[in-house]
């Protein structure tokens, strides 16, 4: 069951870094993401097993520590688990080796998600900034259309609604634009 995730402001939290990797989990984020923008989670054929709303979501965080003059790398990995709350040690170890070079790392994932990335990077200097805001569980319905087109739709009923605003801008509810 997946859990409600949606967006939230960090710009103030990563206001003193100059290298931010982004590391999001695989499974709830997307899902919540494109729900949010009801948009499909998979569209195999055009973008394989990305979800094209998540992907544009983490490009428009990019572009704006980009434009604040942030370096920034993006990290998510599949095998041998892809839920970042049951990574493998072997998992942890290669999030250290990635994130071993950046000042921060971004979690797109929820509370225990980034529990895995804290553990990880116990006894770094690097830090770890959350930045979705986990909203109970949420049920939904799975239609698979043709060619290959997954979608979900929340239920009204569902645990934890599907609650925040769909963004306009898939970053704006993870940075504040800044004047200067
Ligand atoms: S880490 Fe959180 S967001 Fe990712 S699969 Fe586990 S419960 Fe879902």
């Amino acid at each position: 069951m997946p859990v409600n995730l949606t967006p939230k402001d960090v710009s103030a939290e990563l206001a003193e870094f100059n290298s931010v990797l982004i590391a999001s989990c695989p499974v709830c984020p997307p899902m919540c993401v494109a729900m949010q923008n009801d948009a499909p989670f998979i569209e195999f054929f055009k973008h394989g097993i990305k979800t094209e709303a998540f992907e544009a979501h983490i490009q428009s965080i990019r572009d704006l520590l980009t434009k604040r003059g942030v370096r920034t790398g993006v990290f998510s990995i599949h095998t041998p688990t892809p839920m970042m709350c049951l990574w493998t040690e072997s998992q942890r170890r290669r999030f250290l080796k990635r994130a071993k070079d950046y000042d921060a790392v971004l979690v797109l994932a929820c509370d225990s998600g980034t529990v895995s990335a804290r553990d990880a990077l116990e006894g770094t200097d690097c830090s770890v900034v959350q930045a979705l805001q986990m909203d109970g569980v949420v049920n939904a319905t799975t239609t698979i259309g043709f060619p290959l087109v997954v979608s979900m739709k929340p239920n009204m009923e569902s645990p934890g609604p599907i609650s925040g605003p769909p963004p306009t801008d898939h970053g704006e509810h993870t940075f504040t634009e800044q004047a200067g």
